[in-house]
């Protein structure tokens, strides 16, 4: 009896400290119909949402309210495509020798807050040297601000191909790295080398299906891997619950990346109408990251800022694929967002929103591309991506009307992640 009484007295007392938050929303995006909603009000409990009210609501008085009545409010940002170890410069390559550990993980956590602070709540890592697993780690457990980090830690590359960590280097430097390293040369490597990723904590594996623009080697559109390897480094992550992508810029390695069941298409700057078909069948999709294609095409031009022979594939590489994403929306190829940020400043992400519109896609698909469309691919569709209730707080708030002006995406006023004010 007395237990019960205390177990009754605990109950009560708990519901009633329970604090909600009420986030008044001048305009509200439903990402899902593409609507914009007038006066609504989150309501928040913990760090998920609660319910979404009509007009402006304020619970309590135990209750807390966030006044957000002058601005757009929309789910945090997700991007499939960024490198947050790294930002390019000229001395780049040099830093490979003359960095440790130790200072990639400061620069990258520089690089995590800006990314968050620019309203991406969410970003899928795409390859760095193993600090971004860690990264990942430090911002889950809330040592360090970033948006949740889906990482693949070292990209998977073939000898000699884009993402071989000692391309480039004197043949005393070169050494023969393997599966360990992300280096594979059969479908026995590919298995091995997912399994170290899993080992490591990576959550994605990315491969380097085709030669690619920075790395210092010649070709930057050739197929590097066969299907059968594919094949087998897509089977074995498909049985670690991980998710594939490939970059490819080469149409005969995207074609051999799908058909070897990889789930992403990253950059597709040469896809040929029959692979988008192919791509469409397979429900595949592109990560267009125009903003990489520009940035380096324009850093081309700056004397000394690549080596010659990246300069000149950067050239040729770069400028099409905004021109290949116009194709392929028309088309019907499903597209996810992401934007290959480390190739040009963290933190500057949605101008990538800018490219996409001007290529024909209407603001509020970009936007579902960045929110829902990104959620489901992470297998997270049910939490993130959309303000409904159920759903992890990620809000972010803009001035301004994103579908009438997607620029005004470019610079985000508010931001929380998971129930957590970062930005105000
Ligand atoms: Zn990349």
């Amino acid at each position: 009896m007395k237990y019960t009484i205390t177990l009754l007295l605990f109950c009560i007392g708990f519901t009633s400290l329970a604090q909600k938050t009420y986030v008044q929303c001048g305009q509200l995006l439903e990402v899902s119909s593409g609507k914009m909603l007038k006066e609504k009000t989150l309501v928040l409990e913990g760090n998920r949402i609660l319910e979404l009210l009509d007009g402006y609501q304020q619970g309590a008085a135990a209750d807390s309210v966030l006044d957000l009545r002058a601005l757009t409010v929309l789910p945090g940002l997700i991007d499939m495509h960024v490198h947050i170890e790294s930002e390019f410069s000229p001395t780049t390559y040099i830093k490979r020798f003359t960095m440790n550990p130790a200072d990639v993980a400061f620069e990258s956590a520089v690089y995590a807050r800006r990314t968050l602070m620019a309203g991406f709540t969410t970003v899928r890592d795409l390859g760095g040297s193993g600090v971004n697993i860690a990264l990942s780690k430090a911002i889950s457990d809330g040592r360090t601000p970033g948006p949740r980090l889906f990482t693949a830690g070292k990209a998977i590359a073939t000898t000699g191909g884009h993402a071989d960590p000692t391309n480039g280097r004197s043949m005393e430097l070169m050494g023969d790295p393997g599966p360990a390293e992300g280096v594979v040369n059969s479908p026995e490597d590919g298995r091995k080398a997912v399994r170290q990723r899993y080992k490591e904590g990576a959550d994605v594996i990315k491969i380097t299906a085709t030669g690619g623009v920075l790395s210092v080697a010649k070709n930057g559109q050739n197929p590097q891997f066969t299907v059968e390897e594919i094949r087998a480094i897509t089977e074995t992550a498909k049985d670690y619950g991980m998710l594939t992508a490939a970059h490819a810029h080469g149409d005969e390695g995207m074609r051999r990346a799908i058909e070897g069941g990889i789930q992403t298409i990253e950059h597709g700057t040469l896809m040929s109408e029959s692979t988008m078909e192919l791509m469409k069948e397979e429900g595949v999709y592109m990560v267009p990251t125009i903003s990489a294609g520009k940035e380096a095409a324009k850093n081309a031009e700056i004397p000394g800022f690549f080596p010659p022979v990246v300069a000149q594939k950067a050239r040729e590489i770069g400028p099409q694929i905004q021109n290949t994403f116009a194709r392929a929306y028309k088309k019907g190829v499903p597209i996810a967002f992401g934007t290959d940020a480390g190739v040009f400043p963290h933190g500057t992400n949605a101008q990538e929103f800018e490219y996409m519109v001007e290529a024909g896609m209407p603001a509020d698909e970009a936007l579902r591309a960045a929110t829902i469309t990104n959620a489901n691919l992470l297998g997270m569709g049910e939490e993130l991506g959309q303000l409904k209730a159920g759903f992890l707080a990620d809000i972010i708030a803009v001035q301004g009307d994103p579908l009438k002006d997607v620029s005004v995406l470019k610079s985000v006023r508010f931001v929380m992640k998971d129930g957590k004010v970062y930005k105000q």
